[in-house]
């Protein structure tokens, strides 16, 4: 606490991300990143682009990468906004939207940055409970006042709505705007993306750092009507001009030129995560049905801490949430295989 704070800084309550251990040799399943490095074709594009243009600002409206990803989802360039890793493209849509409002509906068990948002910019949140499967029931999200957030698949249970769910959502709330947050869609799920074009009120945010590997690039984009878009824009152009820097643009634009090698990716991590379910079962965990690069488990007999710190002490990090309701739960990323070898025979050790 400091006399200099402004009241805002006094009243925060920071989001705090998963530990980035400085040993190296740690098997690190705590952050959701994907265990698999980013394509060949976006580091040769990141070499080529440090080069003597950096003297230079980039393109403060990434016209290229936002062209690209027109391209790629079917839509007009002007339908898509582009950030410093999608954390600051939800912050600038929380500003854009839903700045002073009342009863911003989302699950209890969420994103945990979602409530940081609400304090930053004075909105009233209202949380929904989950069900008892951990689950969103759709019909729960109506009438909202200032508007609609969740993640799809959720986050930390990694459980997925199908579109006519989602489409219920938005179809409910057209008075405000829904946010669909796909940080983890290309897991096995099906992207709201398709329903933009009916729905002026939905906008759809998505990530490069977990199926496209990129976490320490920093890339996010949010996909909606143009004039959501251009919200964004006019709130973007009067905090930061330049969100992305020249490489960023690159390694993002050919991130989405490499399809072969995401889809591949995209497909073994999935194959890793029904292997790891299977393991976890096989040692009695019980575990949430995951669409994402990621499980959310419990034990019977063991509670969540203290597998943690056994696991911790074994050299494997996995992520806990003192919080009510899940409390008992670990969230734990999909690695490699060697890595979830690892992980299962450092708990075979303590549960057996
Ligand atoms: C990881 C994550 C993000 C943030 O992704 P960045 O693009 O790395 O900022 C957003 N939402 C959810 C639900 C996430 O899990």
């Amino acid at each position: 606490m400091s006399i200099f704070w402004s009241e805002t800084a006094r009243l925060l309550h920071p989001y705090t991300p998963g530990e980035q251990p400085k040993l190296n040799n740690l098997v690190k399943l705590n952050t959701n990143e994907n265990p698999y490095p980013p394509s060949p074709q976006v580091l040769a594009a990141m070499r080529q682009a440090v080069n003597a243009d950096l003297r230079l600002y980039p393109d403060p409206q990434s016209t290229q990468l936002r062209q690209t990803i027109a391209d790629y989802y079917q839509l007009d360039i002007k339908q898509v906004f582009v950030g410093n890793g999608s954390d600051e493209v939800l912050a600038l849509a929380f500003a854009t939207f839903f700045q002073g409002k009342n009863d911003l509906l989302l699950p209890d068990i969420s994103y945990s940055f979602y409530p940081v948002y609400c304090q930053l910019y004075g909105v009233q949140p209202k949380f929904i409970a989950l069900n008892e499967q951990f689950a969103i029931n759709p019909q729960d999200y109506s009438g909202a006042k200032a508007g609609v957030i969740l993640p799809n698949p959720n986050a930390p249970t990694g459980s997925l709505l199908s579109l006519p769910q989602i489409e219920q959502i938005i179809e409910s709330n057209r008075s405000c705007v829904v946010v669909i947050d796909e940080a983890y869609i290309d897991f096995g799920g099906k992207s709201a993306v398709t329903l933009i074009n009916r729905y002026p009120n939905l906008l759809v945010t998505q990530t490069l750092s977990k199926s496209r590997s990129l976490a320490g690039m920093r890339v996010g984009l949010a996909l909606g009507h143009e004039k959501l878009i251009e919200g964004l824009e006019r709130v973007k152009n009067s905090f930061n001009s330049y969100p992305l820097d020249r490489v960023a643009q690159a390694g993002a634009i050919a991130a989405f030129e490499d399809e072969d090698y995401f889809r591949q990716m995209s497909t073994q991590v999935i194959e890793n995560r029904i292997w790891l379910e299977q393991q976890l079962v096989a040692l009695q965990f019980k575990v949430l049905p995951s669409a994402a690069n990621f499980v959310f488990a419990t034990h019977p007999h063991f509670s969540a801490e203290s597998i943690y710190a056994h696991l911790r002490s074994q050299g494997v990090i996995v992520r806990h949430f003192a919080q009510p309701r899940i409390e008992h739960f670990l969230r734990i990323s999909v690695g490699t295989p060697e890595q979830q070898q690892q992980l299962i025979q450092a708990l075979q050790a303590l549960i057996f």
